[in-house]
């Protein structure tokens, strides 16, 4: 395997929250929890799961949108979590953000051209004719035409929204795309229309992809590698196709089975995912996964299980394979 272009060990992030009432009292929202991932260059890297597992502010931390508590992320060995100032200007440069909500992540004031232009001279890349011209080439290249330029944010739909948030991540060349959810607030008509834009974006520019996502038929579409997240861990990690088509988590399988599969001779009705993920707050002992799985032993409310590396690659924790 080539050397990451992203490396993240041990991502870790804590909320504290005061709650309750007349007596507040204060409590540790655990939301990520020792993540470790890296990304290969050119790679697309799914994170799923369900709401509130913690996958947007895992990616949110190794971005530094919001501060993590504790672990190592590098990008090209660069330390990502000691840069300041300039350094840490640069390698925002390289890693960009596609937010789930493209409208807004826009400002309903700024016309597209200025929220296009301005990244560009705030990091010196052109400014005047010349970022005019690379913005419209940008709208171009998501399929949106020049005349967009001088328009507002609401006089598009979300289709078109979500291509400007993609041609704005682009606008400081980025090497790594942070897609967050990008198609989940779009109509389903729309949804596969900006994934192609995605996927051709990431053949013609040569980008990776940390793709963020709780829809597994997308990520099994747009990734080569995932990893499954549950209660802030990676449960389960391993090439999209094999941990997507036959996974060894029980949390996987669920996930699995409750996604909709492009295959007329399995119509039918999706089996549901039982219960409810825990709170953050206060997770099970154990594994956090047994209040809900299947396949509990007496081990799993004692013993949390120790990652064990897959035959056909990646890993899994789970006392099943342990
Ligand atoms: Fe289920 Fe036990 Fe595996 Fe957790 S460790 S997923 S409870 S079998």
């Amino acid at each position: 395997m080539s050397e990451p272009l992203l490396s993240v060990q041990g991502l870790r992030k804590h909320f504290v929250q005061r709650k309750g009432f007349p007596r507040p009292r204060t409590i540790v929202v655990r939301a990520v929890e020792d993540v470790s991932f890296t990304i290969a260059p050119g790679e697309a890297f799914g994170l799923v799961g369900e709401s509130g597992c913690g996958k947007s502010t895992a990616a949110r931390a190794l971005l530094r949108l919001i501060e993590p508590d504790a672990g190592q992320v590098t990008y090209r060995g660069q330390d990502v979590l000691a840069a300041r100032g300039a350094e840490l200007k640069a390698l925002r440069r390289k890693m960009q953000i596609v937010f789930q909500d493209p409208y807004s992540s826009l400002d309903p004031r700024q016309t597209i051209g200025s929220a296009l232009m301005e990244p560009m001279r705030v990091h010196g890349i052109a400014t005047g004719r010349e970022a005019r011209a690379r913005a419209a080439a940008l709208l171009e290249e998501v399929g949106l035409p020049a005349a967009a330029l001088d328009r507002l944010p609401h006089e598009f739909s979300g289709g078109q929204r979500q291509r400007i948030g993609v041609a704005r991540a682009l606008t400081l060349e980025p090497e790594l795309i942070v897609a967050d959810e990008p198609v989940s607030a779009l109509d389903v008509s729309v949804q596969a229309q900006v994934l192609l834009v995605l996927k051709q974006l990431r053949a013609r520019r040569g980008l990776s992809f940390l793709f963020v996502s709780h829809d597994l038929s997308v990520v099994r579409w747009f990734c080569d590698r995932v990893a499954v997240m549950y209660l802030g861990r990676i449960v389960e990690e391993g090439p999209a196709g094999r941990v997507l088509a036959d996974p060894l988590h029980p949390y996987a399988k669920m996930l699995r089975d409750a996604s909709p599969v492009p295959d007329p001779t399995r119509r039918g009705v999706l089996p549901r995912i039982v219960g409810e993920i825990p709170s953050a707050a206060n997770p099970p002992p154990g594994c956090p996964f047994h209040p809900r799985c299947p396949q509990a032993m007496d081990v799993c409310s004692k013993v949390a299980p120790r990652w064990t590396v897959a035959s056909g690659g990646g890993g899994v924790a789970c006392h099943l394979h342990g």
